[in-house]
């Protein structure tokens, strides 16, 4: 049986063998992991057992942000080799099911998905997984990196749910990995400034160092005052929420220029009040955002071209011996930490 990190439930991990149950399929790979990121919804885990309706009932291994290298192919994989370096997609939808057919397969209610309730995730040295959903890394891009693709993808499904323009100005709400993944997602996508709003200084001294990337402290007052400002009294032409705090959609209206737009990326814990009125009387369209569909390989493409750099997110790297250490350090959630990654080798 493989070593592998485990939720046994909330609060409890270990570093232990557990029978997986997989198998190599004609069109699946065997993976070595290299680097998996940990996310906020596995230390959501970690800290609750349970994320909305996913709850954690057996055992699960954690971990869903992942790169490695391929160490054999099913009889049917033409696409990838052994050797190959890649990244991969966490989700693995009915490929036939009606939301697959629309190009919604992150839609699709038969979806697995690693480290959600009840699938296992990648904390784990070898992987098994459909092929299709893995992408080969190029050279000038790393296994940390290559791990970062899965969190980009979030920000990248925001653009392609929003009309970004070249030259629109843009506001994120929320600075974590998330939010700073979206903001350099919609400078990718056009936007000639993006502003970032956090209450945390620590996270927004950390975005304010990529170009194009204007901070908003929380202590210059209002946000609306603050957007205002920066906007000469317009609004952004985009929001983007990031933060999943219900604060944050009390004020859309203020902030966001007649015929803008509101995505919402960060997921409220229950009901937000929102004034719909409000957003009428402007005309600003919401769009919504789940995971994400046929972005990987915009991710990859954006990270080996430098348009996107993601090295400066990665604040600590843990050896797999020490997941549980890299897990307690993720769950601390000190300001100046945005992404904590473990390697295996
Ligand atoms: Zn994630």
């Amino acid at each position: 049986m493989p070593l592998a990190l485990v939720l046994e439930r909330a609060r409890e991990l270990r570093l232990r063998d557990i029978d997986l149950g997989w198998t190599l399929g004609p069109r699946d790979v065997r993976i070595r992991m290299d680097v998996v990121g940990v996310c906020g919804s596995d230390i959501h885990y970690y800290r609750y057992g349970r994320i909305g309706p996913f709850v954690v009932e057996n055992p699960m291994v954690l971990g869903h942000e992942g790169a490695g290298t391929v160490l054999e192919c099913g009889a049917e994989v033409s696409r990838l080799a052994v050797g190959d370096r890649v990244c991969i997609e966490p989700g693995v939808p009915d490929f036939a099911s009606r939301e697959s057919r629309i190009g919604l397969y992150n839609l699709d209610p038969s979806l697995t998905f690693w480290a959600t309730p009840p699938d296992h995730g990648c904390l784990t040295p070898e992987v098994i997984h459909p092929a299709d959903l893995c992408y080969r890394l190029p050279e000038n891009v790393s296994h940390a990196e290559g791990a970062m693709v899965e969190p980009l993808a979030v920000g990248l499904q925001a653009m392609m749910k929003t009309p970004v323009k070249a030259g629109d100005v843009a506001l994120v709400t929320g600075a974590g990995p998330i939010g700073i993944l979206t903001a350099l997602s919609a400078l990718a996508a056009g936007c000639a400034r993006v502003l970032v709003y956090d209450p945390a200084a620590a996270k927004l001294e950390i975005a304010a160092r990529y170009d194009g990337i204007v901070p908003v402290a929380a202590h210059e007052g209002t946000l609306a005052g603050a957007v205002r400002a920066a906007t000469g009294g317009w609004g952004v032409d985009a929001m983007f929420e990031c933060s999943g705090a219900a604060a944050a959609f009390s004020e859309v209206a203020a902030l966001v220029r007649p015929g803008g737009t509101l995505t919402c990326i960060g997921m409220p814990t229950g009901p937000v009040p929102i004034d719909i009125v409000s957003l009428q009387l402007r005309e600003i369209a919401v769009a919504t955002v789940f995971r994400y569909a046929n972005v990987y390989d915009r991710a990859v493409a954006l990270m080996a071209s430098g348009r996107i750099d993601v090295k400066p997110l990665v604040s600590a790297t843990y050896p797999f011996g020490d997941s549980i250490a890299a897990f307690e350090r993720a769950d601390a959630a000190r300001p100046d930490d945005v992404k904590i990654q473990i390697a295996f080798a």
